[in-house]
């Protein structure tokens, strides 16, 4: 058996009931084999990717809060502090109800290689709780984040580990776990990035993630001679990440056809009206439902088969395996030619092997979307140095930033002889730097 054979199977009998992680392991290890099995003996002695599929501290907390009614409500809350190899963690907060430690693991380990093909110096960390902020009110996140805080407070920091949001946590949840870690901690410090303007945040952060996709996906259409101008595209989920690839893949000349949530999908032929979109979500955390009530000619479905609809991009920024071999079967069947992944992990194995095997550009996540956390560094940067840079300054960084991943994957495909499978070149760009860090620090 390989080495990388014996550290997935390490991993699958040793982390039990986490099958997440077990895939995103899985995903890099395979990858990786190409770079593994020419440095085997010295990766051996050093049990090196041993270390690497293990987090370095996982926390694990009690969050109480009181809800509405006076009732004492009791979630669990994590933080995962995978990888301080090329600096602090850092990493999103996610607050679903399906988030637990295997979710967390696979997002942490994931970070780790997105941060970084950042080329900025940041480690790898994911946290969150399994509390849903759906339906609640806003004193009731409030007295959630405050508890949250509390405990999270004593193992965070400007230099140890630097959390953000995710799913389920905006700019409303950073303030109030910003608020409460200064009350805990007296400290004023970049402690937490996706801060508001009034109060540490940067510009463009907001739409970083967003932006990000679809600057990765001209790259790749250049580098292909093809354009985004009057593509068709659709754009999975209707969060933040969704909807700033919209507002990017508009203002670039693409046509949206399509979006939706957990409960369903809307087709709008005549091209989403993205204000609506942020009216909905943004403002009245409503339901994408609502859209086809407003917008003559939109249409709602409930349940899956967004992936039914005709297109020629295809970025799913919704959740993780949210796009089954189902879906890319349909995807290739009706000609779509680039799937550019914004959110952690939306494609199952077998639909990438899919789309790639289909002759689809396919883009990982933990490059396409990795234009978040580098803008979450640079509001780290800009915290550090107490001043502000302009809209244009930091998407001109974030643009450069989105290159020049776009050219680490491309070249470490192009080098090991894998011309087009920006899997195996990000996984092994990001494992490179990483790796190379941990030799140069020793056991
Ligand atoms: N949650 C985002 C991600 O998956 C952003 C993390 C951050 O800004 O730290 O990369």
């Amino acid at each position: 058996m390989s080495y990388t054979e014996e550290v997935y199977e390490r991993v699958v009998a040793q982390n039990p009931g986490e099958p997440e992680f077990h895939q995103a392991v899985k995903e890099v290890l395979d990858s990786l084999k190409v770079v593994i099995d020419k440095n085997e003996e010295e990766y051996r002695s050093m049990s090196l990717l041993e270390r690497l599929v293990e987090p370095e501290r996982i926390i694990s907390f009690r969050v109480p809060w009181v809800d509405d009614k006076g009732v004492v409500q009791v979630n669990k809350g994590y933080r995962v502090q995978f990888n301080s190899a090329i600096g602090p963690y850092k990493g999103g907060l996610r607050f679903h109800p399906s988030v637990n430690q295997g979710i967390l693991k696979f997002l942490g380990f994931e970070q780790t290689f997105k941060n970084s093909l950042t080329g900025l110096p940041i480690g790898g960390g994911k946290g969150g709780s399994n509390f849903d902020p759906k339906g609640k009110s806003d004193r009731e996140v409030m007295a959630f984040c405050q508890s949250f805080m509390t405990e999270l407070s004593k193992y965070i920091g400007a230099d140890t580990d630097v959390p953000a949001g995710d799913i389920g946590v905006g700019g409303r949840e950073i303030g109030y776990l910003f608020g409460q870690y200064k009350r805990i901690r007296g400290l004023y410090e970049g402690v937490l990035t996706g801060k508001g303007l009034t109060y540490g945040g940067s510009l463009i952060r907001t739409q970083a993630t967003g932006y990000g996709v679809v600057y990765m996906l001209d790259e790749i259409m250049k580098a292909h001679n093809d354009s985004i101008d009057g593509k068709t595209f659709i754009v999975t989920g209707s969060g933040n990440v969704a909807i700033y690839a919209v507002e990017k893949a508009q203002q670039l000349g693409g046509k949206v056809v399509a979006m939706c949530d957990s409960n369903g999908y809307v087709y709008d032929p005549e091209g989403i009206k993205l204000d609506i979109v942020k009216d909905i979500k943004e403002v009245k955390r409503g339901r994408i439902k609502e859209y086809a009530d407003r917008v003559e000619g939109a249409t709602y479905t409930e349940g899956l088969g967004i992936w039914n609809i005709k297109c020629d991009v295809y970025l799913p920024c919704a959740t993780q395996n949210e796009l089954p071999l189902e879906g890319a079967k349909a995807l290739v069947a009706n000609g779509c030619k680039y799937v550019v992944e914004g959110a952690n992990m939306p494609t199952t194995l077998d639909a990438t092997s899919y789309l790639m095997e289909n002759g689809v550009l396919f883009m990982p996540g933990k490059a396409a979307n990795a234009g978040g956390v580098a803008t979450s560094a640079l509001e780290m940067s800009q915290n550090s140095m107490r001043l502000s840079w302009t809209a244009e300054e930091v998407d001109e960084k974030l643009h450069g930033i989105m290159v020049d991943i776009f050219h680490k994957a491309d070249d470490a495909a192009k080098r090991y002889g894998m011309e087009d499978n920006y899997v195996a070149g990000a996984n092994i760009a990001g494992f490179e730097k990483v790796v190379d860090a941990m030799k140069a620090q020793g056991i």
